[in-house]
């Protein structure tokens, strides 16, 4: 595992800088990328269908959970991070 080296930090943020993506974490500090988090996923019915005729189906909503609390800390519809958590 080597580390990325040190990126200059800019002394004043940018107006323009892109914003960066909220991940919201639990209490304990599991965020969706931790080992400790799962995922739910939420299927339209015709995803479902899909599902069962053994297609491929982009979840509508996807939930993350902490195992530790089970706790949901987070959820998105966006569109990227579903097609991320297709089964
Ligand atoms: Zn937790």
């Amino acid at each position: 595992m080597t580390e990325a080296p040190t990126q200059p930090v800019a002394a004043e943020a940018p107006e323009a800088a892109e914003a960066p993506e909220e991940k919201p974490r639990c209490a304990c500090g599991t965020d969706r990328d931790s080992k400790y988090s799962v995922v739910d996923r939420d299927y339209s019915f015709l995803g479902t269908l899909y599902l069962l005729w053994g297609g491929t189906s982009v979840p509508r909503k996807v939930t993350f959970r902490c195992v530790k609390c089970d706790k949901a800390f987070e959820s998105s519809t966006r569109p990227s991070v579903c097609r991320k958590h297709i089964m």
